[in-house]
């Protein structure tokens, strides 16, 4: 039985998964670093532990802190939310070894899926198509041009331990090549703790579609459909939707009984993501996140189900909610992310805001930790708000994502909201076609 949760996380996700908790009548405790103490996850927590200096690596990303602070506070399950040590798999073991619940999936595969080789190998086990590429972790120059020449240039190279959209690189030649996977490799050694590098056909037109799967760890598993999140810039997600402007009926039930599948397979606990590139009506599986997305809430408006409380429930032991024939999708569902950075360069604005209005009216959903009088500090990420929006059609909501983003006020720092201004009056946009190139060309091409 889950009786108090402890939140190992900051920001507008640990108020996400906090609201869950108080609904369902769950004791919550907030951590904070000494940058957070007047946050307002600290300040709608039934309780709070401070867990050390600013810096993430010496606070949310201290296991020893955290496990401690459940041990005083008396929490016995952590929600990670997502970030930090949401995908660390000694985490979950140190979790389990003193006696604490982890919400999210079992450190197997958490492991097996935070290393894009091993998830790759394990998707093309389950029948999933993959990304043509190398089959494991390149070894030398010599056979990464072998591999290059036979999936043809361009590639990417990719870093087994990458995330967050980096450690990637695209090479168009076989001149490039060896400066760049040794480039790669090393940058992935002193980011991520892994030097280990792969190879990938680079898809020259896809979009990104991802499945929002669930599973109890038995086998019995749901999914709550796609989402199309190709509006991106260096490979970060900026605007998503559910559902996706460019699959037909046919394909979104293709893709979607795919990752079901897959995650039956794999006895999969929890929830988790399973990622795509799609191109020409053809899918190609590129990575599994086993945490709850930036993102979700979209899937949560077309569904009217709620993530985290289904993350609670399986671990807690209660199973799914619900079976995937019980799933009632309505409506379409965008999803922008809200950033303090400058608009045009998208250089980080911390700071005080001196005026924070959100917009409001039906199927407005606004996910966000700041208010008028907060100071951003310098040491996170700059996601200060995701602005959520549910019409009937995409049409319905095109225009109240547009009506909403004129009611948004945030004075004193620079956010990306202009962007979204532009974006909403764009023809692409308002068609739906756009691919994962399409904002970054348009942002090069922008007066
Ligand atoms: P991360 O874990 O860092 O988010 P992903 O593997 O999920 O990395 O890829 C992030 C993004 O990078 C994708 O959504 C896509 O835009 C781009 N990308 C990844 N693989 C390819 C590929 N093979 N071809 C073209 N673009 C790719």
């Amino acid at each position: 039985m889950i009786k108090k949760i402890l939140i190992a996380n900051r920001g507008e996700i640990a108020l996400r998964v906090l609201r869950t908790c108080k609904e369902l009548g769950i004791q919550t405790v907030a951590v904070h670093s000494t940058a957070d103490a007047h946050a307002m996850h600290v300040r709608l927590a039934d309780e709070s532990v401070c867990i050390g200096p600013p810096p993430a690596c010496d606070s949310y990303m201290n296991m020893n802190q955290i496990v401690e602070a459940c041990e005083i506070s008396g929490a016995n399950a952590v929600h990670p939310g997502y970030g930090f040590l949401s995908e660390n798999a000694q985490f979950a073991d140190v979790l389990e070894n003193n006696g604490m619940i982890f919400i999210g999936p079992t450190a197997a595969h958490i492991r097996i899926m935070g290393d894009k080789i091993e998830a790759k190998k394990t998707a093309q086990q389950l029948g999933i198509p993959i990304v043509p590429g190398s089959q494991e972790k390149i070894k030398d120059s010599i056979e990464a041009e072998t591999i290059a020449n036979k999936i043809g240039f361009p590639v990417i190279i990719k870093a087994a331990a990458g995330g967050g959209g980096r450690g990637m690189k695209i090479v168009r030649s076989a001149e490039e090549l060896p400066l760049a996977l040794s480039v790669t490799s090393s940058e992935a050694k002193s980011n991520f703790g892994d030097d280990a590098i792969y190879i990938e056909k680079y898809l020259e037109t896809p979009r990104h579609i991802e499945v929002q799967v669930i599973g109890d760890g038995r086998g019995n598993t749901l999914h709550l459909g796609e989402r199309d999140c190709s509006l991106q810039r260096r490979h970060q997600k900026i605007w998503e939707e559910a559902n996706s402007p460019g699959l037909n009926p046919e394909e979104r039930q293709t893709i979607c009984d795919i990752a079901s599948k897959a995650c039956a397979q794999l006895k999969y606990r929890g929830a988790g993501t399973f990622e795509f590139l799609y191109e020409k009506g053809n899918f190609y599986f590129i990575e599994m996140n086993t945490r709850l997305q930036v993102e979700h809430p979209i899937t949560e408006a077309i569904s009217g189900i709620d993530i985290v409380q289904e993350q609670i429930r399986i671990a807690s032991g209660y199973g799914l909610s619900l079976s995937q024939e019980k799933v009632r999708f309505s409506g379409h569902a965008i999803e922008c992310r809200i950033n303090a950075e400058d608009p045009v360069t998208f250089l980080p604005s911390p700071g005080l805001i001196t005026h924070f209005h959100t917009p409001g009216g039906l199927g407005v959903r606004i996910d966000s930790n700041v208010y008028s009088g907060y100071r951003i500090p310098p040491y996170y990420d700059s996601l200060i708000g995701k602005l959520i929006i549910h019409g009937r059609d995409r049409r319905e909501c095109m225009m109240r994502l547009k009506r909403s983003l004129s009611e948004f006020v945030v004075d004193g720092i620079n956010t990306t909201l202009p962007l979204f201004q532009h974006l909403v009056n764009h023809q692409d946009i308002i068609n739906g076609h756009y691919n994962i190139h399409w904002l970054e060309k348009y942002l090069s091409e922008k007066p």
